[in-house]
């Protein structure tokens, strides 16, 4: 296989289906397809694709999933395809069960959104039984303005030097934690977990169990980027049930993964958490749900292209320059076009999948 072929990322989440697709197609294994409800940019049907393949009857199980945050997706695509076509060619079947799920939330991967349909972000929208869709940080009501504002985005508005200020006066911990914590009352601003299910949501509450078949014991890799710093590789455990399983699949990974504490560092407490959700479809399941996070640009810069990327969605014109700007920074942030960030990316991701599966043949 050439380098360049290894190096493959999907322009957009068209390429990147019909890759998935083409690839899955040649490997012994079995295909889903689950049309969701809305539409691409041009009126294409969107779906949540998934694959599974290995030993079906076996007691673990590796789950590979991306696009969660919609345009998120580039980079978990492009492990999947990797690993996909490594499968092809060495043709030894894994004496595990793999399951492959393409784009969670293709809605946002098409429109090159963090949220779905809705303006969903979900990894902040799968409340568990008795949570409460409502409320948002103090902070965030303080922040709305600055975060959402109600005009197409162009023109210097000192988002920078605004936040800057905001940064410090209250610290970098506390904003964080307030601005992508999660909220329930602005149903166009950023990080909303919405007034109900997801599209996502509903979609994958029937077939969960069915896509875990017998397994006993769960490696659950959730490919994320846009956190941490460039080109890194956090690994961001869901809370709770840490047997001593779980403990060990976390150094079998690299000794890439936190505790808490030190994930508190990196990133926030979130409601709405996707690994929570997940592993509580299965509850007799030994589920380790990872949230591999791999770094792009800093935290100021990230969020300054998903406010303007939100901003140009809800007030901005979609034939403007300003509008299509939007856009391609908000994809850059997510998926950096730099060769050196792909390669070190993918390379570490494949890596990962790897790792997780001889833990799991072990
Ligand atoms: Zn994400």
């Amino acid at each position: 296989m050439s380098h360049s072929t290894e190096l493959w990322f999907p322009r957009d989440y068209q390429e990147s289906r019909g890759e998935f697709l083409s690839v899955a197609e040649k490997l012994s294994g079995e295909l889903e397809s689950h049309t969701i409800e809305s539409h691409g940019p041009a009126g294409e049907s969107l779906s949540i694709d998934l694959l599974t393949l290995g030993d079906r009857d076996a007691s673990d199980c590796l789950i590979l999933s991306s696009g969660l945050h919609g345009l998120e997706a580039p980079l978990g695509a492009a492990i999947q395809l990797g690993w996909m076509r490594r499968q092809l060619a060495s043709g030894i079947e894994p004496k595990i069960r793999v399951v492959l799920v393409h784009a969670l939330n293709p809605y946002g991967f098409a429109h090159l959104r963090r949220g779905e349909a809705e303006n969903i972000d979900l990894n902040r929208s799968f409340l568990r039984r008795g949570e409460e869709r409502r409320g948002a940080p103090p902070l965030y009501e303080k922040l709305d303005a600055l975060l959402n504002p109600e005009s197409p985005p162009g023109g210097f508005d000192f988002f920078a030097l605004r936040a800057a200020a905001i940064l410090m006066r209250y610290g970098m911990t506390q904003v964080k934690q307030a601005i992508a914590g999660g909220q329930y009352e602005f149903p166009r601003g950023l990080f909303y977990g919405g007034k109900g299910p997801s599209e996502t949501q509903q979609l994958l509450t029937p077939h969960w169990k069915a896509w875990l078949g017998q397994t006993q014991r769960v490696i659950h890799l959730d490919i994320h980027t846009g956190l941490g710093r460039w080109g890194e590789l956090t690994l961001l455990s869901a809370a709770g049930n840490d047997s001593p399983w779980r403990q060990n699949v976390g150094k079998a990974l690299g000794g890439a993964s936190y505790n808490r504490e030190q994930e508190n560092a990196i990133a926030y407490e979130a409601r709405g958490d996707f690994g929570l959700w997940c592993a509580e479809q299965a509850e007799d399941v030994d589920y380790a749900y990872y949230c591999a996070e791999f770094g792009t640009y800093s935290p100021t810069r990230v969020l300054r292209a998903l406010r303007a990327e939100n901003q140009a969605h809800h007030w901005g014109d979609p034939a403007s320059a300003a509008f299509q700007t939007a856009k391609r920074n908000a994809a850059e942030a997510f998926c950096p076009a730099r060769m050196a960030w792909r390669q070190k990316t993918l390379a570490r991701g494949l890596a990962l999948c790897e790792s997780a599966i001889a833990h799991l043949q072990e």
